[in-house]
């Protein structure tokens, strides 16, 4: 375990553009608590629309020399970044339990799994190829290139303030893109600790820049605004991601977004009742159900759905609510006072429509300002306004089926489309719902597919574009054609 003074060695209250520590053009600042106990770690810069310029502006001069490293000199620079961070490993689980609430436990898995996608960029940087083309002319000679699409931005969550960073920016460097990132306003501190260890790894000044602003409207509009910016990469809300979507127009910029979800979690009658069990206790409480792939509306066949309950519930009583840094903690606080409104609201709400509080249902402030008890509410119904609501706590509405056909239309009943699961030993099933799940990605007897080598992304309105795998390079890339003619 890392000492108070490890710790302190690692909390920044400056922001870090073209290779400097640097404060707000403004000179304001704002806070950043813990989510534990609500008191304060720092404070940081509050930047604005000039600061992010200076970044963008630092960033393009940056490209120039970034983009014409050799893959292998990249590569070179991200494995380094990721030896260091790896060195750090616990230190940095630390300030991001200390930020954002998750257990030490969950930290440390989110720190790895930055280490792997950084890893899986350093590699996937050598393997940029381009194409020879089969010319339609003997006397021409065709090839297409794949060149970094120029200075990236990046707005990044406070769920994975770790993971997100890495998932965006490993690639985009790997292209070879310089990148301005805007973390979270109420998890800035590992983004900080990432830039430090960035500048640690000796990546040039201004190809790693972080701007850290309470409100993201300004930072936002100037990424998307700006022309020289060529690609924005956005994880968060579906209402902020539509916002951006219009703002980035203008420029007609490059953009992905991994938006909100709605995840259908399906038991069928044939399922694996404890795999299945231990597949929703997971995707819905880690993280204390702040994930946008967690499982959102769990439906159980009638003929297993009482079991179902039983053993959920039963396995429930085994978790413990607490400090993340606690060892006996299984699960922390929500990430703030707003959340933990909104989710005690969602859960009020559902009873007043009919739903049964199983389990948990309210606040528990015996721990702390943030915590919310594990909940399991039964008698759900698709009338019910938490239906259409991600509920982003630890709360799992439990709706009964009866046909293949009802849940399959249920499940599909969103405007979302990121991940959905499901449970059953029947390859008929497999199959069908395999294909017609309208869902980016699809869990199989698994919630547990996240990985740097898969294409992580939504449809419909969960977003655009894949992080992961060699899709999550090919978002930085532009395709350059060049066509030759032979004069002899
Ligand atoms: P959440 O509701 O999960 O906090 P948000 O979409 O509000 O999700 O936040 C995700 C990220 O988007 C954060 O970094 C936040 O600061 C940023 N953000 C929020 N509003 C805007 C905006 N108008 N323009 C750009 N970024 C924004």
């Amino acid at each position: 375990m890392p000492t108070t003074a490890d710790l302190q060695s690692f909390i920044f209250s400056k922001a870090y553009i073209n290779g400097q520590w640097v404060s707000a053009e403004s000179g304001q600042h704002f806070s950043v608590l813990n989510p534990a106990d609500g008191t304060e770690i720092t404070q940081v810069p509050d930047m604005g629309a000039t600061d992010t310029r200076i970044a963008i502006e630092a960033a393009e001069k940056a490209q120039a020399e970034w983009s014409s490293l050799t893959a292998k000199q990249r590569s070179q620079y991200l494995q380094q970044w990721a030896d260091l961070i790896e060195e750090n490993i616990d230190v940095l689980a630390l300030l991001l339990t200390t930020e954002q609430g998750k257990t030490l436990a969950q930290s440390q898995g989110e720190v790895r799994s930055s280490i792997n996608y950084i890893r899986w960029s350093a590699h996937e940087a050598m393997r940029i190829n381009g194409e020879v083309l089969p010319s339609s002319r003997s006397s021409h000679f065709e090839y297409a290139l794949k060149l970094p699409v120029g200075v990236v931005g990046a707005i990044t969550p406070w769920n994975f303030p770790n993971s997100m960073i890495a998932r965006k920016v490993a690639p985009a460097l790997a292209a070879g893109c310089a990148v301005v990132i805007k973390p979270a306003e109420d998890t800035p501190l590992s983004a900080l600790a990432l830039a430090h260890l960035a500048a640690a790894a000796g990546f040039p000044a201004g190809v790693f820049n972080v701007v850290t602003a309470q409100h993201g409207q300004a930072v936002g509009a100037e990424l998307c605004a700006n022309p020289i910016v060529r690609k924005l990469s956005f994880t968060g809300s579906t209402a902020v991601g539509k916002l951006l979507y219009e703002q980035c127009a203008p420029t007609v910029k490059k953009l992905s977004l991994e938006l909100g979800g709605n995840a259908p979690f399906i038991v069928f009658d044939d399922a694996d009742l404890d795999l299945a069990v231990e597949g929703a206790l997971t995707m819905k409480f880690y993280n204390s159900g702040q994930a946008c792939i967690s499982v959102n509306r769990l439906f159980a066949h009638e003929s297993i759905h009482d079991a179902f309950v039983k053993k959920l519930t039963e396995r429930l009583q085994g978790y413990t609510l607490g400090v993340g840094t606690d060892e006996k903690a299984t699960h922390g606080p929500l990430i703030n006072q707003q959340a933990l409104h909104k989710v005690t609201e969602i859960v009020d709400t559902a009873k007043q429509q009919g739903a049964q509080v199983t389990i948990g249902g309210t606040a528990r402030t015996d721990l702390g300002p943030n915590f919310f008890d594990f909940t399991v509410l039964t008698e759900a119904t698709p009338g019910m306004e938490l239906f259409n609501t991600e509920i982003f706590g630890p709360v799992v509405p439990v709706y009964r089926f009866s046909t293949d056909d009802e849940v399959l239309a249920l499940a599909n009943d969103t405007n979302y489309g990121l991940a959905a699961y499901f449970y059953t030993e029947n390859t008929s099933r497999t199959f069908r719902f395999g294909r017609a799940l309208e869902y980016g990605m699809v869990g199989v007897n698994t919630t547990s597919f996240v990985s740097e080598t898969m294409p992580f992304g939504g449809v419909k309105e969960s977003g655009l574009g894949r992080e992961g795998s060699q899709q999550g390079i090919e978002e930085f890339l532009e395709t350059h054609y060049v066509c030759i003619q032979n004069k002899d």
